[in-house]
C-alpha cells in the first residue's frame, strides 16, 4: 500500500539517490549543531540510508545516528534537490531500525479507552482538593477529565460544521486548549462535532518505524472520524501526521488528509463577535517544526496573535529548528532532548516576555518544565487568544 512497504526498498533508494551531497541541510540540523559530526547531519544520514538500502553492512554507530534524528524536517525544507527526508527516514526506520515502544506509546495507544480512566481521574481530583499535609503537600493533580458533548452548536452566524480531533495526549494533558478551541470555533460560526472513541493518530509509532501499529491506529481513527467536513486539530504534531495519512493508508488516508486543517486557520480575530482585553502583553511565539516544515505555515499563529489589541509578539528562536521533543526523541533520547531544551530556555530568558506560546502539545510538555523557574506560562496560542476575550457581544 505504501512505498515504505516496498519489499525491495526500491522507491526509498530512488528518493535517497536524489541527494547531491551539497550539505546545505547541515546548517539547519539541530543534531549537527549539537554533535558536530557528519554522521549527525542530514547528508551523513542520507548516505547511511543509501548504504542500508543498497544492502551494504554499516557499523553499529549508524543506528545511533539515525536514532538521534528528530524528524524535524528542517533539512527537507532547505534541500535544493527535493529529497523527501521525512518520509525517507520513516521508511528506513521501519525497515531497519524500529524503536521499541515506550510505556508512553502503550499508554497513548490505550487512550482510546480513556473514558475508563474516569473514576481514577475523579479520585485524583478529590485527593488534590484535600488540605495539604505538613511537609508532604498535596497529591499531584491528575489530568482533568470530563465528558465532551457530541456536538456544540455555532454561536455566531453559521458557517459550517467541523469535527474536532482531540488527540490522545492533548485530551488528557491539554484539555484547556481543546476547550478554548471549541469556544473560538463556535464564536467563529462553526458547529463542532466531537465524535467519541477517538484514540491516537499513530504519529509516534509511525515515525519510530512501527508501521503496523501506526497503521492500525490510523484505521481506527478514520472509523471514529467518518464524515465529510473539515477535521480540525489543535496540536500541529498530530495534524502534520494526519495531513500525510496518504502515506499510511493510501487513497482512504489521502482523502481523509484533505479534510484536515489546523483550528487556527478557521479563526479570524477581527470578525469574532467579542470585546478583547487590551492590557499590554508581550508574548514569545515558538513555532514547532511540524508547523514550520510540514504544514509550512510558520506565520499562522503570529497573524492571529498580532491582531489582538495590546499584544506584542516576539519570535522565540534558538538557532535550532527543534526543541528536542521531535519524533518521540524526548522519550528515547532524553539527554539530547534536555541539551536542546536548555538552548531554548536560555533564548527565552533574553526575551523578557510575560507569556510564551507553542502550537504543539509535545513541544509544550517538553519545554514547560524548563520554564518553571522563570515563572513564564507556556500555552497554546488558541488558549491565550481565548483568555484575551473580555466579553462576548450579543
Ligand atoms: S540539502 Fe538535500 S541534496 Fe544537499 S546534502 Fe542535504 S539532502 Fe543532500
Ligand atoms: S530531520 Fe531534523 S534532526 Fe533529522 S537530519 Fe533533518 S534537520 Fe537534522
Amino acid at each position: 500500500m505504501t512505498r515504505s512497504k516496498d519489499p525491495q526498498g526500491q522507491d526509498w533508494a530512488e528518493a535517497a539517490g536524489q541527494c547531491v551531497l551539497c550539505g546545505m541541510c547541515s546548517r539547519v540540523c539541530p543534531t549537527y549543531h549539537l554533535y558536530k559530526e557528519e554522521g549527525e547531519s542530514p547528508r551523513g544520514r542520507v548516505v547511511m540510508m543509501q548504504a542500508l538500502l543498497a544492502g551494504e553492512t554499516v557499523g553499529e554507530r549508524w543506528r545511533e545516528h539515525l536514532d538521534h534524528c528528530l524528524g524535524c524536517r528542517a533539512c527537507e525544507a532547505v534541500c535544493p534537490s527535493g529529497v523527501a527526508y521525512g518520509p525517507l527516514l520513516d521508511g528506513v526506520r521501519a525497515r531497519f531500525a524500529p524503536s521499541a515502544p515506550t510505556w508512553v506509546d502503550r499508554f497513548a495507544a490505550g487512550v482510546r479507552w480513556w473514558r475508563r480512566l474516569g473514576p481514577l481521574l475523579r479520585l485524583g481530583r478529590r485527593l488534590h482538593a484535600l488540605p495539604a499535609l505538613p511537609g508532604v503537600g498535596r497529591p499531584p493533580l491528575l489530568p482533568p477529565q470530563g465528558r465532551w458533548a457530541r456536538r456544540y452548536p455555532a454561536q455566531g452566524p453559521f458557517r459550517g460544521e467541523v469535527t474536532l480531533f482531540l488527540g490522545c495526549v492533548a485530551s488528557l494533558w491539554d484539555r484547556d486548549t481543546l476547550v478554548a478551541t471549541v469556544r473560538l470555533l463556535r464564536l467563529a460560526g462553526y458547529a463542532v462535532r466531537v465524535p467519541p472513541s477517538q484514540g491516537c493518530c499513530g504519529a509516534l509509532a509511525w515515525h519510530e518505524g512501527r508501521e503496523g501499529e501506526g497503521r492500525r491506529l490510523a484505521e481506527r481513527l478514520l472509523e471514529a472520524l467518518t464524515g465529510e467536513g473539515p477535521v480540525v486539530t489543535a496540536a500541529t504534531g498530530c495534524s502534520a501526521h494526519l495531513r500525510e495519512y496518504g502515506a499510511v493508508l493510501g487513497e482512504a488516508g489521502a482523502a481523509f488528509a484533505n479534510r484536515v486543517c489546523e483550528a487556527g486557520s478557521l479563526i479570524d480575530i477581527e470578525s469574532l463577535p467579542v470585546r478583547w482585553r487590551d492590557a499590554p502583553l508581550r508574548v514569545a511565539l515558538h513555532v514547532p517544526c511540524s508547523q514550520a516544515f510540514v504544514w509550512r505555515q510558520p506565520a499562522l499563529y503570529r497573524r492571529l496573535l498580532e491582531a489582538l489589541p495590546g499584544v506584542e509578539v516576539v519570535t522565540w528562536e534558538a538557532g535550532l529548528s527543534c526543541c528536542g521533543a521531535g519524533g518521540g526523541r524526548l522519550l528515547h533520547e532524553p539527554e539530547q532532548a534536555e541539551r536542546l531544551r536548555e538552548r531554548w530556555v536560555a533564548a527565552l530568558r533574553k526575551l523578557q516576555v510575560d507569556v510564551a506560546v507553542t502550537s504543539n502539545v509535545g513541544c509544550r510538555l517538553h519545554l514547560a518544565p524548563g520554564l518553571e523557574r522563570m515563572d513564564i506560562r507556556l500555552l497554546h496560542p488558541l488558549a491565550l487568544i481565548e483568555q484575551r476575550i473580555d466579553e462576548v457581544e450579543s
